[in-house]
């Protein structure tokens, strides 16, 4: 037998070469995981190599921390109810730059990388854009060195996983914690106690009047750290998930009088807390659960916030100098009331002072106009809740229309349409107000929706605190959407203009020169097939279709709402089928339509659309008439990972919400980045893509924003059904139960919304417009030449919409944060084991 320890490698926990993964990696999956090389499944091999990747990444964790503490820096806190992280491996060594030493190790061992880290699940906290933001933004942080916490909810379950079964959707738990999760730290020390119900009694001292919170039960909070890796691998951050736990006297009287399992009972209960995430998109409920975890996530995350920043012994008046608190979306509003009664009731400052800091240390991010998104919780359920925070609140209102009543002397509607108390049977807070008033910054998330918020939304708001608004224009990072999840497209791009673009993605406008140059265009054309054909093998195996790559992939992949309109790409496609069965195929590129998203459980029309997806899918794909031409897949279980195979495919990116409705987007970032060209309407994002690809080259159709708000009064749907005979005969047959043979009647209740209902979303306003801009796609389809010319025009005018303009936006414009280098700890573990060796003395 071989001495294998005789020439095991020094830094075997930290060694940035293969010889040092394999050790770390056979001495994990001995030690850690308790088994040996022949008793080992697949899922102890991810869970080794985890481990040892993140031992790779522990010094420059340390060396951040350490490197901000001692300099003193202003940190960025960016509270989030979502983080849609995805799998976190092939990121860390990508980011870490470890990725060929961990290739080679596992190829010398046998094993294979790729499959090894499908045993990865999802971490899928969040529902969709709002939450992969936040995770797009700490990559960026980490990457422009900035110092920066994400702070979030540790969900036992995260968002469902999805099944179709006949059609429809089923939800099941996420139990994505099965397994463990290699790449979090749970801190027990760091906890934080969080009240809830009791009551205020106030107290007079000296004069002035103390108020109390008292008689309330508690919930602890509990960290569990997981390292961010900028890219290069020196700024390694935090991002920072609170888990709930019950506190350890709780229920200590029931304990004593002997009903035992009552009581623990009731500390199971305490830990429902962050159990679930709540799986509605740009939808609000106002549930008691919801509330809850909002106010715990909040007072955990300013209490770290607060902690740290004692400890640096400064006076309270300098905490917006060491501290940028970014709310997303109004999900963490209530840390505008927290901070306030920290800084009076516990610190002991003046109202004036504490809402000086608070205002100055807080900035909220609008997400959505949607009125159903909005959030509002009832004043009975709030004040039994939190009454002290509803006192503030109060007060913070009362002040804040005193100066409303200055602005615009007597106006009551004024103040009645800005009060942050909606009046009414209940009385209802409204969130986005009081972030409002208490952030010193308020910005939307693309020009348009900017635009939208300050005209439509808030009006009153903007023409009191112009300065405050802001546009932030949303962004995506390329080392996931780009680097890691399509390495031939990456791989040619740094061949052409080098690899500044993993950092500085505008150095893809270089390519623009080469967009008619034929060399390059087949080169971009091989690459395009190649990831077609890496979906198509994908596909095969986990659905067991077979797509066909010679046909154009045309994809829509995004939570399923009415706003973005899935129905009226399905109207369209039954629209391409009877043009099928009557034979008009003359000049028609054969197409596959791909779709994949999740409806809200409990949202009975997106789920009815997803069944009817399915249901036109059954019927094109076993027509042999039809399915030479056409092709549709419903792609269940939409998630990062799927986002990361299906964009390098898609040739065809659909970006076709009712303009006015969808806020940004990313999900059109991502395709345009892998040279998917868009169909769109002038909505979001869409309308700064066009600028930056060229006008040429997109397909825009349709109204927008303001033809849609001219048109709404007056809007009737049944004329467009009238007057064009195509849209009439594809309606005539979904409503013919065509596509439902077998379960009479279900899709009556979309025939109701489009015809009954008033269209809300004017499916039929834009049906023709969308139509003939499909046929367009398909026509400069038959001219690879032009088509390929546009895939590159958009790669190139892709760099505006990397995170890492977006943040350093963030920073420059609203946090005044600057970027901290941190040296590389090149001494490796060895003086933090030396001064651990050495004992306590
Ligand atoms: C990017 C992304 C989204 C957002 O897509 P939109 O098209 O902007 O709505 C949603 N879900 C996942 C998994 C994503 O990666």
């Amino acid at each position: 037998m071989a001495k294998a320890s005789n020439s095991a490698p020094k830094n075997i926990r930290n060694g940035l070469d293969a010889e040092t993964v394999k050790w770390d990696f056979a001495e994990t999956l001995k030690y850690t995981m308790g088994v040996d090389s022949y008793s080992a499944t697949e899922h102890d091999r991810y869970m080794a190599l985890a481990y040892a990747v993140r031992d790779r990444l522990i010094n420059q964790w340390l060396q951040t921390q350490r490197t901000h503490h001692d300099k003193d820096v202003k940190r960025v806190y960016y509270l989030s109810l979502e983080f849609l992280m995805g799998r976190a491996m092939g990121n860390n060594v990508i980011n870490s730059g470890i990725e060929g030493a961990v290739r080679k190790a596992l190829d010398e061992l046998g094993y294979d990388f790729e499959e090894l880290r499908e045993q990865e699940i999802d971490a899928g906290l969040g529902n969709g854009g709002l939450g992969r933001l936040a995770a797009c933004f700490i990559d960026s942080m980490a990457t422009l060195d900035l110092p920066a916490f994400g702070y979030g909810l540790r969900y036992d379950y995260g968002i469902f996983r999805q099944e179709i079964d006949n059609g429809y959707q089923v939800e099941h738990p996420d139990d994505w914690l099965r397994n463990g999760n290699p790449w979090e730290i749970e801190r027990p020390d760091i906890s934080v106690e969080v009240n809830f119900g009791g009551r205020v009694v106030a107290t007079e001292d000296n004069g002035k009047i103390n108020y109390r919170w008292i008689d309330t039960d508690s919930v602890v909070g509990v960290a569990y750290d997981q390292p961010i890796v900028g890219y290069g691998g020196n700024t390694v951050n935090t991002l920072r998930l609170w888990g709930a736990r019950a506190n350890e006297e709780f229920s200590f009287y029931d304990f004593n009088a002997g009903d035992y399992a009552e009581a623990v009972a009731d500390r199971v209960q305490a830990e429902n807390l962050t159990r679930v995430l709540y799986p509605n998109d740009t939808l609000y409920l106002g549930k008691e659960l919801r509330l809850k975890q909002q106010y715990f996530f909040v007072a955990c995350s300013l209490a770290d916030i607060i902690r740290r920043f004692k400890k640096s012994g400064k006076k309270w008046t300098e905490l917006p100098k060491m501290a940028a608190i970014q709310l997303n979306d109004t999900h963490p509003s209530i840390a505008v009331a927290e901070l306030m009664r920290v800084l009076i009731d516990e610190e002991g400052l003046d109202w004036d002072s504490a809402w000086d800091i608070t205002v100055n240390t807080m900035g909220y991010t609008n997400h959505t106009l949607m009125p159903e998104a909005l959030e509002k919780w009832s004043v009975p359920m709030f004040e039994k809740l939190l009454p002290r925070h509803l006192q503030l609140i109060y007060e913070i209102n009362h002040r804040f229309l005193s100066k409303v009543a200055v602005k615009f002397p007597g106006d009551t509607a004024k103040l009645r349409d800005m009060s942050i108390i909606e009046e009414g049977e209940p009385k209802m807070i409204r969130m986005a107000f009081l972030a409002i008033v208490g952030s010193h910054s308020v910005n939307g998330v693309a020009a348009l929706h900017t635009e939208l918020l300050k005209a439509r939304l808030v009006p009153n708001f903007a023409s009191m605190w112009p300065e405050r608004f802001n546009n932030k224009t949303n962004g995506i990072t390329q080392r996931r959407f780009l680097l890691k999840s399509n390495p031939p497209l990456a791989e040619l791009l740094t061949e052409t203009v080098g690899d500044g673009w993993i950092t500085q993605l505008s150095e893809l406008e270089q390519i623009r020169s080469k967009a008619k140059d034929a060399t390059f265009q087949k080169k971009i054309a091989k690459v395009k097939l190649e990831a077609k054909k890496r979906l198509a093998e994908y596909v095969e195996k986990d659905y067991g279709y077979k797509l066909d790559t010679s046909h154009i992939f045309d994809i829509q992949i995004k939570r399923i709402h009415e706003y973005k309109r899935q129905l009226l790409n399905a109207l369209h496609i039954i629209m391409l089928y009877n043009r099928i069965k009557r034979g008009d195929t003359k000049d028609m590129a054969p197409r596959t339509f791909i779709f994949g998203g999740k409806a809200a459980p409990g949202y009975q029309m997106a789920k009815l659309i997803i069944k009817l997806i399915n249901n036109i899918a059954t019927v094109i794909n076993n027509d042999p008439d039809v399915n030479k031409y056409l092709q549709v897949y419903f792609l269940g279980n939409y998630r990062v990972s799927l986002a990361e195979r299906l964009i390098p495919a898609a040739d065809v990116s659909e970006q076709i919400s009712t303009a006015g409705t969808e806020a940004s987007g990313t999900g059109n970032m991502k395709f345009m980045a892998n040279g998917a060209l868009t169909i769109g309407t002038l909505d979001g994002a869409n309308i700064e893509i066009k600028e930056e690809a060229g006008d040429d080259n997109i397909f825009i159709f349709g109204m927008n924003a303001d033809e849609v708000e001219a048109l709404r009064p007056v809007y009737d749907p049944y004329q467009y059904y009238l007057e064009d005979t195509e849209i009439k005969e594809a309606l005539d047959l979904l409503f013919s139960g065509y596509f439902n043979f077998g379960e009479p009647g279900i899709f009556e209740p979309i025939r109701q919304t489009l015809f009954e209902r008033g269209d809300n979303y004017m499916h039929l306003a834009d049906l023709r417009s969308y139509a003939d801009a499909h046929d367009q796609v398909v026509k400069t389809y038959n001219n690879q030449k032009k088509w390929l010319e546009m895939s590159i025009n958009n790669i190139a005018g892709c760099g505006k919409f990397s995170s890492d303009r977006t943040i350093h936006q963030y920073a420059e414009d609203i946090w005044n944060v600057k970027p901290c280098k941190v040296e590389r700890n090149t001494e490796g573990d060895d003086t933090l084991i030396e001064a651990t060796l050495k004992g306590k003395k």
